[in-house]
């Protein structure tokens, strides 16, 4: 048994309820290599910003679960190099699935964990987040549940259509799991493709297709049913255009791309939504940036060379969603 707190690592705990009463929202970037995590750690030490360091099972597979867990140990140890006397850095599970996969994370150092079964019928998702809960409070680990079934594609979870968060259920859910947050659908989904352009009208000023609103009346009706309660929103990049344009003008191909407005975030940012996933906007800086250079300098062969730009339009990336989407700049405890 490996304590995260032997890590340098942090729970969710305090940064949520600091986050709540301060109307802003704590960025949970997914990683899964070095560069990301680079670029993650430089945003979040230049912008004096906590950070939640998610991994997910697909990450896990990728790069290794014991890999990730010093490299998030390094984080810490590289956050203080950079200056950051008190760095709050949180390691988190990422849609967990099975009790196993969860104890398996906070035994070798999580600090906090997801445990996913808003796909289960209703009664198997409070036992299975109510187990996961049990043995993770043993050692101060966090755990977010979730209701509703978000769209999309992320990794192993997919799923055709939303289906919202019924607000009858949250009271029951949070009290019966004791779990620290919960993730809620209302509209956002998984991956870069949130819309269909049959869903979207078109910006006359712009050009570009809109996306229709997230379902803010199921956010407040969960608000009112759990004052304070830490909430979390998922799948919510906004896929940058110029992203994807830099992609389509290197070679790539990606075709109606379509996020969540950055306007709406900025509004989710200030209620109890405390935590706000985003993992499809990073895919997208890093792939524009590899794109670019590699056509640009066909001869470059050095991966240093491609990966290195790419780093550095990840952290420009993630230094604007902290200072200009979610508001967790200059928000360290200490
Ligand atoms: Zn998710």
């Amino acid at each position: 048994m490996i304590s995260y707190k032997e890590l340098g690592l942090v729970n969710t705990r305090e940064m949520f309820s600091r986050a709540i009463e301060g109307g802003y929202a704590i960025p949970a970037f997914n990683f899964n290599n070095m560069e990301q995590l680079q670029a993650i750690v430089k945003a979040a030490v230049e912008t004096k910003s906590p950070v939640i360091l998610q991994v997910s099972k697909g990450a896990r597979n990728y790069a290794n679960q014991t890999l990730l867990r010093y490299m998030c140990e390094g984080a810490v140890a590289y956050a203080k190099e950079l200056g950051c006397e008190h760095p709050e850095i949180v390691l988190h599970l990422d849609h967990g699935d099975t009790f196993e996969l969860c104890k398996s994370c906070i035994d070798m150092g999580f600090s906090s964990v997801m445990i996913d079964g808003s796909h289960l019928p209703y009664e198997e998702n409070v036992a299975l987040t109510k187990q996961v809960v049990e043995y993770a409070h043993q050692f101060d680990i966090t755990v977010e549940g979730e209701l509703g079934v978000l769209a999309g594609v992320e990794d192993e979870v997919s799923a055709e259509h939303h289906t919202y968060t019924n607000p009858e259920e949250v009271i029951d859910f949070a009290t019966r799991t004791g779990c620290d947050s919960l993730a809620i659908s209302i509209g956002t989904s998984h991956g870069a493709y949130k819309f269909k352009p049959e869903q979207c009208h078109v910006d006359p000023q712009t050009g570009r297709l809109v996306p229709p609103p997230l379902a803010f009346e199921v956010l407040d009706a969960v608000m009112e049913k759990l004052p304070g309660f830490p909430i979390v929103l998922h799948g919510s990049s906004s896929v940058p255009q110029e992203e994807v344009d830099t992609i389509n003008k290197y070679g790539g191909k990606l075709e109606a791309a379509i996020g969540i407005p950055e306007d709406e975030l900025r509004k989710a940012a200030k209620s109890a939504v405390c935590k706000i996933n985003i993992d499809s906007d990073s895919r997208l800086a890093m792939t524009a940036g590899v794109r670019k250079v590699l056509a640009e300098q066909p001869s470059e062969f050095d991966p240093r060379k491609y990966l290195g730009p790419a780093r550095d339009n990840m952290e420009k990336l993630y230094k604007h969603k902290i200072i200009n989407v979610l508001g967790s700049d200059n928000k360290l405890a200490k």
